[in-house]
C-alpha cells in the first residue's frame, strides 16, 4: 500500500530527551521559556552545556542560573547542504555560537532573517526566540 503526498507527515526537527541525567532539568526549563545554565557555587565559573562537575575546579555544586535571554553571535556558518529529512527542507540556513550575556555560549539556529548569507555577522545583537514543540521549547536566536 502506498502513502499519499498528502498523508505523508512532514520532517520534523530531531528533539532531545527530557530525562537525561545532565541536561533533563535545562530542557524541563525550556517548557517556560526559561534558558538556564550552571555557575559553580565553589569558583564562580559559568558552564555549558549542563553537567555534573564543574569545569574550572571539578566541584560538583552548581547552581542553576536563568539567562535573560540577550547575547551576541561569536560566530557562525551558513549550512547550504543537509541530508537530513527536516533540515534539508530549511537550507540555506545559519548555525551560530551565541555568547548569553551572563557568560555561556551555546550553538543554535539564527531564525528571523530574509536571507543568511548576507543578514548575520559576528557581534550581531541577538535575543532568545523559542521554537515550540509539546513537551519543550527549542532556544533559537532571532536579531534583537
Ligand atoms: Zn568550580
Amino acid at each position: 500500500m502506498s502513502v499519499s503526498n498528502a498523508e505523508k507527515k512532514a520532517p520534523s526537527r530531531p528533539l532531545p530527551k527530557l530525562n537525561e541525567l545532565d541536561t533533563g532539568e535545562f530542557w524541563q526549563a525550556t517548557a517556560n521559556k526559561e534558558f538556564r545554565y550552571q555557575q559553580c557555587a565553589n569558583c564562580g565559573t559559568i558552564m555549558w552545556y549542563p553537567r555534573a562537575h564543574c569545569t574550572g575546579c571539578v566541584d560538583g555544586d552548581l547552581r542553576w542560573k536563568v539567562s535573560a535571554g540577550k547575547g551576541t553571535i561569536y560566530s557562525f556558518s551558513v549550512v547550504r547542504l543537509s541530508y537530513h529529512p527536516f533540515f534539508r527542507t530549511k537550507v540555506p540556513y545559519a548555525v551560530a555560537y551565541v555568547d548569553l550575556d551572563e557568560g555561556p555560549r551555546f550553538l543554535t539556529n539564527v531564525t528571523g532573517i530574509d536571507d543568511p548569507l548576507t543578514d548575520v555577522h559576528v557581534g550581531q545583537c541577538v535575543e532568545l526566540a523559542w521554537e515550540e514543540h509539546d513537551e519543550l521549547c527549542i532556544p533559537l536566536v532571532r536579531p534583537a
